[in-house]
């Protein structure tokens, strides 16, 4: 009787906590948008000192109306997203979904993947409207969408295939782990979600991205003469340049270095090829390979692998909480579990996991934003002293005008979101010279 109502009074107050992050996560976004969206309409009306000869007021108008438009966008999808979360949770739908799916199944793995499954379908299928209005309707009006209806169903076909090929297979192994391993299994689980990520970061580059893109060999002889010292001088090899058709669904343009040991490979968009000269297209994959030099990207594998290990360290426990479900509007399997099936609850507490991870992630995010820009600055240094600032300030304007990013975002949301850092700081670092760092 006593457990009974420790057990209810612990439930209320998750209950409580989780409502209560979730207003004040959702507040705090509509916050920094709003100021965001107030700071780059406040200097619309004219191009800022330090690039007024460098951009025409039409291209900084054209990102400012692009900024707000996506960010206004951003804070509905927000609401709408919230709004889905307490549809599952609170309000009782996963609940509803799972006792749904244990009537007509029964206990046991085929009910757990069946109720991942229609979770990921029913949420892409809320997500819908969102991806379509934001192709066909934002990336449209500003001149950035080059895909159609036709193109973007093959998308959607193909990965629908791939997510059943390897995506239900592999949870079915993670079910089966958390049931079968014992009560280590989180760590059972994190090992293979590891090797599983490293293994995509080999075969994504070879295996999938082709299927969704074309990937040439560069042929421009000016450019691969360039990059090709340039990647010598830095003491790297690749096994060859690409150039992947961007242009067939986006106007938005990059270049980016992939892969591990030997099947490193450089990829440009045929975007950015146009739009840059040999010298910039030196510089931008200069600072590409800045990002090596420097580690960043074992250092982000290194910051992922411990945040997942927290994660399921912490997914362990709960999972074995009765209150982590009640709280959430859930009604776990326990007289299941009681007969001896095994863990017929843990699609269920990684489903309420996974809704409520993203809360702790609004604290996480900034941190993570901060380390990325750094990264950034270290980068850009490496490309200034391989190549040359101006080449490299000229690149990166051209980008953030075909890109229509705003030089005018307010700073406190760049602190909380921005992966790299806004225009001035960059370029100010970038014309300083070779830097000090
Ligand atoms: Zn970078």
């Amino acid at each position: 009787m006593i457990d009974h109502f420790a057990s209810n009074s612990a439930s209320l107050n998750v209950t409580i906590a989780f409502a209560l992050a979730l207003t004040v996560s959702l507040m705090l976004k509509f916050w920094l948008a709003s100021r965001q969206i107030r700071h780059v309409a406040h200097h619309r009306s004219a191009v800022p000192v330090a690039f007024s000869e460098k951009i025409t007021l039409e291209a900084h108008q054209k990102a400012a109306d692009y900024t707000i438009t996506k960010t206004r966008f951003g804070l509905l999808e927000l609401a709408w997203g919230a709004a889905i979360v307490v549809g599952w949770t609170l309000l009782g739908g996963l609940s509803a979904l799972n006792q749904l799916l244990v009537d007509v199944m029964g206990h046991g793995m085929a009910q757990q993947v069946a109720l991942l499954a229609a979770f990921v379908a029913i949420g892409s299928v809320l997500d819908l409207p969102f991806t379509l209005y934001q192709t066909f309707v934002i990336e449209e009006r500003f001149g950035f969408n080059k895909t159609n209806p036709k193109l973007w169903l093959q998308d959607l076909a193909k990965s629908l295939l791939l997510s059943v090929l390897i995506g239900l297979p592999f949870i079915t192994l993670i079910i089966w782990m958390m049931g079968a391993t014992g009560p280590w299994w989180w760590l059972w689980v994190w090992g293979v979600w590891m090797g599983f990520n490293l293994l995509a970061q080999l075969i994504y580059p070879t295996w999938i991205a082709p299927w969704f893109n074309k990937f040439q060999p560069l042929e421009d002889e000016g450019v691969r003469e360039r990059v090709t010292q340039l990647m010598t001088r830095c003491g790297f090899t690749a096994k060859g340049f690409f150039v992947m058709d961007g242009s067939k669904r986006s106007a938005h343009s990059n270049a980016y270095f992939t892969g591990f040991g030997t099947s490193k490979r450089v990829v440009f968009y045929d975007t950015l090829l146009a739009q840059l000269s040999p010298a910039e297209v030196d510089a931008v994959l200069a600072h590409e390979l800045g990002h090596f030099k420097h580690r960043h990207v074992l250092k982000l594998i290194a910051v992922m692998f411990s945040l997942s290990l927290m994660g399921l360290f912490a997914l362990g426990w709960v999972s074995q909480q009765v209150w982590f479900f009640t709280g959430l509007g859930v009604v776990p399997n326990m007289a299941a579990q009681a007969l001896g099936a095994a863990a017929p609850n843990d699609a269920l507490a990684l489903l309420l996991f996974m809704m409520v991870v993203p809360l702790l992630g609004t604290l996480m995010g900034p941190l993570l934003a901060q380390m990325s820009r750094k990264h950034e600055f270290e980068a850009d240094a490496y490309a200034v002293a391989q190549t040359n600032g101006p080449a490299l300030a000229s690149a990166l304007l051209k980008l953030f005008e075909g890109n229509a990013s705003t030089v005018t975002p307010d700073p406190v949301f760049v602190q909380f979101y921005y992966s790299h850092p806004p225009a001035t700081e960059r370029l100010g670092r970038i014309l300083a010279g070779p830097a000090t760092t």
